[in-house]
């Protein structure tokens, strides 16, 4: 007979573990042996539930590089130990760090969920326990003594989804995340119906790696008619930059003035890495459909295809973090590492 399954629940902050400040009516975060009280349901689950909380609990918007090695050193240090992570997170930035994770846990075979909810647990009408205890039923599933899921998912209201895929489209809805170039990996309803064809294939290799090293030399920028030459100048003459994520739009357009298109070969030109990511919330780069991106496909701008911003930005991280060698960054970007793109 197999054995229960050992979770290991991480901690981070978000509204999931927040309380009314009576004074100010804000919300604050409290710690986490209150939030386990406030879910007595657990201890209903069959697997055997240890925790790990961050000192300093924070709202996600104060998520970084920094936070995000350490929620990987805890993973990568009880690896062994425990069949599954479920990441308690604040949906601000959820899919940001689902998307990190996935690129820095290299070689992962064993489910990272990340979850938390919109109402903090103790509110009446909350969000927060459906979201929890699915999260940890989904992280200890087992077939064959492996893991079901081998991969960073994000679990919100109902759905398990590829994390490297969502986007936080709401902040007032219950269903506050879309994959919208991807199907969900499981929709939880009566039963947890899975759609195993989507998942990640199993991993190879049992080693777990973990790459900690992000480089933040990157930075987004947004098209919008009415951008002007001395502002994207400035930007791209950031001595220390190394990569753009340049929000386009529709299928990867952008304005065909001369003096961006020369701004753009210069940049590249001077070795700065250009990704072409759409501003729409669905569908996919392709340049060269338009005569309005075929000059920045002639110029080398790499095509982000159907990635989301969140992953390409975290993607330009890890990758400028690897050190990656200048002839292979476009052809390695333009690959799907964790199924973060078609
Ligand atoms: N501001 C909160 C956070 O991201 C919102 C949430 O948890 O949903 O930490």
């Amino acid at each position: 007979m197999q054995s229960k399954a050992k979770i290991l629940l991480i901690y981070t902050g978000g509204t999931i573990g927040m309380s009314k400040d009576f004074k100010t009516g804000a919300l604050k975060a409290f710690d986490f042996s209150k939030l386990l009280k406030h879910t007595p349901e657990l201890k209903q689950l069959d697997c055997e539930i240890a925790s790990i909380s961050f000192e300093k609990l924070i709202d996600s918007s104060n998520m970084n590089p920094t936070f995000w090695a350490k929620i990987a050193s805890i993973i990568e240090d009880n690896y062994a130990a425990f069949d599954g992570f479920v990441v308690l997170h604040g949906s601000d930035t959820m899919s940001y760090t689902a998307s990190a994770l996935s690129f820095m846990l290299e070689n992962l075979g064993k489910p990272v969920i990340l979850t938390g909810s919109q109402l903090p647990i103790g509110d009446l009408r909350t969000d927060a326990k459906e979201n929890l205890i699915t999260a940890i039923q989904i992280a200890s599933l087992r077939e064959n003594g492996q893991a079901v899921i081998q991969e960073v998912g994000l679990y919100f209201e109902y759905k398990l989804f590829r994390g490297n895929r969502t986007t936080k489209v709401n902040a007032e809805h219950f269903k506050a995340f879309n994959s919208p170039n991807y199907p969900c990996l499981a929709e939880s309803g009566v039963h947890l119906k899975w759609n195993s064809d989507l998942f990640l294939p199993k991993s190879s290799s049992s080693n777990l790696k973990v790459e900690y090293v992000l480089d933040t030399n990157v930075v987004i920028i947004k098209l919008f008619p009415g951008i002007c030459e001395t502002v994207l100048t400035a930007i791209l003459s950031i001595p220390t930059l190394k990569g753009v994520i340049l929000e386009t739009y529709g299928s990867g357009n952008a304005t065909t003035e001369e003096w961006f298109l020369d701004l753009i070969e210069k940049a590249i030109n001077k070795g700065l890495y250009i990704i072409n990511v759409t501003q729409c919330s669905g569908g996919s780069v392709h340049m060269g459909q338009y005569e309005t991106s075929t000059e920045l496909k002639n110029h080398g701008v790499i095509s982000g295809k159907d990635i989301t911003t969140e992953a390409a930005i975290t993607k330009l991280m890890y990758l400028l973090g690897k050190n990656t060698a200048p002839k292979d960054f476009k052809t390695l970007f333009e690959t799907s590492l964790r199924g973060e793109m078609i």
